[in-house]
């Protein structure tokens, strides 16, 4: 038997992280890879030693396989964990760690090759008994005999690349008039991502589940199974929503599923932690789709349920230790549910969403386990995979570890990116998913792209909080006494003005609005956004966290500014907020006749007096500001009524200049 002293982990983000705990946990030391977008990445300082293995772009690092074994036998690591992702199902690379005397933390190359191709793995299920899709994946390939096949099989039918994987090259074909132009189309894309033009035919279930099976092996010849996985909610092939137990399984179907997923391990010699992959249709049929020979990105909820560690059984498989456990004291306790939160936007199709995290914090929760590869101050960007964090509940049954999800994702404040996070929310609260009527198509059968945005209360409690917020940051401001001035203390889309409550400019998405407000004491505010009245009060300042009491209800928010745009988290959503410099434009909605200051400054010269009649785009008034002059013109024809400034005076940001009398020609 080998000992593992010290590994390295061929990752990054979150999965390199979990591996690192387990690590640390059994006394072992850890080395990370990063590219040089990763290199203040926390998967990088977590590690006891981090080597540099190229730029960016994970063809040029992290699928380095040359590289990363160096990296390894540099630091004398005597064994590589390759997380998910990457090269973990890459027989070749598994291949090179073991002849540069490695251990390769999964399972043997023969069983990942013996994987790597969906006709081969069906032929060798169906040899062994396991269920597998009606379908044809004979050798002989020809255009005569797939068409013939596919007859044979029926409509709709499903092509698959014999070589695919992640969801890629699958094309469904409804009616026997597509289904040539399908054939070629598919081979020709078989080709080109996959270098082999191999083609697989299968029925096309409709409305499926996915049901997945955990399972774990020795070197000794114990295979064991860790119980089923539900990942039906999927988009676009990419799950997003774990959960087990399964809500459709019964305790009699779970044992045959899992007799034949022990099967499916067995015909490859499998040890290690693998995933065999079935399909469930609605009458209760299930049929093998794969397996995953690693590690998946879903393991959590099987630990939440079993008690069990698959990193640490990992460890110990690939040092050769027998397995201690046995398949009758293995039970599933309790209910597991896992969600994907990625840095995307479901607003504009999903688009990976870039940028900074300008916040990112979950306070500690019952029942809650969050893997998360980042941390405020991040940069998300394009390379890698746009997954943020899982967010793991366990429960006594599925409403309890939903309902503590849930408030998982309400009370995780992220900022900077867009994010699935009220999708998911969305999601997990359709009534379809609470009764645990699930299926692949889920997602497009049962909720719309857009999000809801017109949410009054949630926005009108953010513009409160904006307020309280811009007010503090102007006393600290002022307190500081920079010395730049008393017109620089003022910020932008700001206006104190004498005979009013001072107003501040907004935007919620496409609606700006003025909110004026009075501090009556230095905790109490009255807040007019609107048509809202709210009284706010100042319970506790602890930036960037606000506690509000407002018309008498409590409630913690999270401000980040980014530029001038504030992000505000509470209890009921998340809602960015800017802050308008430019003041006209806000305050026209308000009175047009309004002529306010753009930006602070000197009245340099007034063109007008009160009762002029002006036409519109005639100059009313110079600004000076920053040694910058800038002339307001009428917005339409007008009568001048009111001129509130002299010449020379000092003006802020949003300040009444004049006001104007509409004249219809
Ligand atoms: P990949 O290796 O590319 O991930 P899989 O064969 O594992 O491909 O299938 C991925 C997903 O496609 C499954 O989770 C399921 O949703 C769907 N799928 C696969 N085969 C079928 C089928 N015969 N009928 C209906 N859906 C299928």
């Amino acid at each position: 038997m080998k000992h593992i002293r010290k590994v390295l982990i061929a990752n990054r983000g979150e999965i390199a992280l979990r591996i690192q705990r387990t690590c640390r946990e059994l006394g072992i030391a850890t080395v990370a890879v990063y590219s040089e977008a990763d290199r203040d990445a926390p998967h990088v300082r977590e590690a006891d030693e981090a080597v540099l293995i190229g730029p960016a772009p994970a063809s040029e690092s992290y699928l380095q396989g040359v590289r990363l074994i160096e990296a390894a036998l540099g630091t004398g690591a005597d064994a590589l964990h390759p997380g998910y992702g990457f090269l973990s199902e890459n027989a070749g690379f598994a291949e090179r760690c073991i002849e540069a005397g490695l251990i390769f933390i999964g399972p043997s190359p023969t069983s990942i090759r013996g994987m790597g191709s969906k006709s081969a793995a069906r032929q060798l299920m169906v040899r062994e008994g396991v269920p597998v899709v009606p379908g044809y994946d004979g050798s002989d390939q020809s255009v005569e005999t797939l068409q013939e096949e596919a007859l044979k099989i029926g409509f709709p039918l499903l092509i698959k690349a014999s070589a695919g994987g992640g969801g890629k090259g699958m094309r469904i074909v409804r009616e026997p008039a597509q289904l040539k132009g399908s054939l070629e189309a598919a081979r020709r894309e078989a080709k080109g991502a996959f270098g082999d033009d191999s083609l697989l035919l299968e029925r096309y279930i409709d409305c499926p589940r996915h049901v997945e099976f955990q399972i774990l092996g020795d070197m000794h010849g114990t295979l064991l199974h860790l119980f089923e996985r539900e990942c039906s909610i999927q988009r676009r092939h990419q799950k997003i929503l774990e959960e087990t137990p399964s809500p459709a399984l019964t305790p009699e179907l779970r044992a045959r599923m899992a007799d034949a997923a022990l099967k499916a391990g067995r015909a490859i010699g499998y040890y290690g932690a693998g995933t065999v992959e079935f399909i469930l249709d609605p009458e209760g049929r299930f049929y093998f789709l794969e397996v995953n020979t690693r590690l998946q990105v879903e393991h959590p909820v099987t630990e939440a349920v079993t008690g069990l560690d698959l990193v640490r059984l990992q460890l110990q498989v690939a040092e050769g230790q027998k397995l201690s456990l046995s398949q009758a004291e293995l039970k599933q306790r309790g209910h597991a549910v896992e969600a994907r939160v990625y840095a995307e936007d479901p607003e504009h199709g999903f688009l990976p969403s870039t940028g900074r995290l300008v916040d990112w914090h979950l306070p500690p929760l019952p029942g809650v386990r969050v893997d998360s590869g980042v941390e405020t101050g991040s940069e998300v960007g394009i390379h890698y995979d746009p997954m943020l964090a899982k967010i793991i509940a366990w429960g006594d049954n599925r409403l309890e570890s939903h309902r503590r999800l849930a408030r998982a994702l309400e009370r995780l404040s992220v900022m900077g990116v867009k994010t699935n996070r009220d999708f998911l929310l969305r999601t997990i609260r359709h009534p379809a998913y609470l009764e645990g009527a699930l299926h692949t198509h889920f997602i497009q059968a049962h909720l719309s792209q857009e999000e809801d945005a017109h949410h009054p209360e949630r926005d009108a409690q953010a513009m409160a909080a904006c307020v309280v917020t811009l007010h503090l940051e102007r006393k600290q401001r002022t307190q500081a006494g920079d010395g730049s001035g008393p017109g620089l203390t003022l910020l932008p889309g700001w206006r104190n003005n004498r005979f009013r409550d001072p107003l501040v400019a907004l935007r919620i998405g496409d609606a700006a609005l003025e909110v004026s407000y009075r501090a009556v004491t230095r905790e109490l505010f009255r807040v007019m956004a609107g048509f809202a009245f709210m009284e706010v009060r100042l319970v506790q300042a602890d930036l960037p966290e606000l506690r509000l009491e407002i018309n008498g209800t409590q409630r913690t928010f999270r401000v980040q500014r980014e530029r001038d745009i504030l992000h505000v988290w509470s209890a009921l959503g998340m809602v960015s907020v800017t802050v308008l410099p430019d003041f006209p434009e806000a305050s026209r909605v308000q009175d047009p006749g309004d002529t306010l200051s753009p930006m602070p400054g000197r009245v340099l010269k007034l063109r007008v007096k009160p009762g002029d009649t002006v036409r519109r785009g005639q100059p009313l008034v110079t600004l000076e500001a920053m040694k910058m002059e800038h002339t307001l013109e009428a917005p339409f024809d007008a009568v001048v009524e009111k001129v509130h400034v002299q010449e020379g005076q000092q003006v802020n940001a949003g300040e009444q200049l004049l006001h104007l009398c509409e004249q219809n020609a």
